[in-house]
């Protein structure tokens, strides 16, 4: 492993290295991973992680998209035990590395494209046991918030419309080299049953329309696809605005676009 001051990092890509072993030791450890388990990296930059877990797993697959560190991972891996994938996580078919046992995907995913690479991931919830992602501390509170917050938003409908979410740690910007502008937080998402591409295509236009305009009422704000009765027949106080709806209730809304349609 390289020393942090012979890292190179580059900004297009969102490279912060982390650096700090015990915080390192301290995430893995979080991660709970099981020497049979099937883990998949995103982003493993010089391995800060991936080495490490390899101490505890088998093998892992990583996905990097920097030509160099692709490099870096297949000369540091002697052992033949990293699979080095070298692409953009943003395209990738992860059908491709399906296996028996379900992925654990794991990632300190790159901040300019985390929640693209998010809603990339979520469309293969199926093939995931968990996830576990660093991602800035702002996001990671508005991945997991409940209504009647102020970080309440589209991201935390869609996100735990499809998942169970929590946050697990927050990391400080010392432990990175070199060190973000931002703390990082890493949450958990466990996959729920899924509600279908269907209803997940209904929910998706219900939130984008609620949450931009967000200071409405949400009889005003949805009234394009809803009359006020029916909001109330789904026992939602139609006064009420996008953040005082629970994930529930949007989730009735969906159902009932669905039976319309
Ligand atoms: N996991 C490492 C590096 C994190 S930095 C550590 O914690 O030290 C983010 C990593 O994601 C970098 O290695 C960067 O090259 C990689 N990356 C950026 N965009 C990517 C993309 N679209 N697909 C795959 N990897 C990407």
């Amino acid at each position: 492993m390289k020393k942090p001051s012979q890292l190179r990092a580059k900004k297009h890509l969102s490279q912060n290295f982390l650096t700090d072993k015990n915080i390192i030791n301290k995430i893995i450890r979080s991660f709970n991973l099981e020497k049979n388990d099937h883990v998949i990296e995103i982003g493993p930059g010089y391995g800060s992680m991936t080495f490490p877990i390899l101490e505890i797993v088998d093998s892992v697959d990583v996905i990097e998209v920097d030509k160099n560190l692709v490099e870096y991972l297949n000369q540091h891996n002697q052992d033949g035990l990293v699979n080095v994938i070298q692409a953009d996580a943003l395209e990738f078919d992860f059908t491709t590395l399906k296996k028996k046992r379900k992925i654990r995907l794991i990632g300190n995913l790159p901040y300019h494209i985390s929640t693209p690479l998010l809603f990339h991931l979520l469309g293969f919830s199926e093939l995931f046991q968990d996830f576990h992602v660093m991602v800035q501390k702002e996001v990671a509170d508005r991945m997991v918030s409940i209504h009647n917050n102020k970080t309440y938003g589209r991201l935390s409908v869609a996100i735990q419309s499809r998942c169970d979410a929590y946050k697990i740690l927050d990391i400080k910007p010392g432990a990175f080299h070199p060190k973000p502008q931002v703390l990082s937080s890493i949450v958990k998402l466990v996959p729920k049953a899924s509600l279908g591409a269907e209803l997940h295509f209904k929910l998706d236009r219900i939130i984008k329309m609620a949450f931009n305009q967000r200071r409405k009422k949400i009889r005003n704000s949805l009234n394009e696809l809803f009359e006020t009765e029916v909001i109330m027949n789904c026992g939602i106080d139609p006064n009420a605005r996008a953040e005082n709806l629970s994930v529930d209730d949007y989730i009735k809304l969906s159902e009932i676009k669905r039976q319309e349609e």
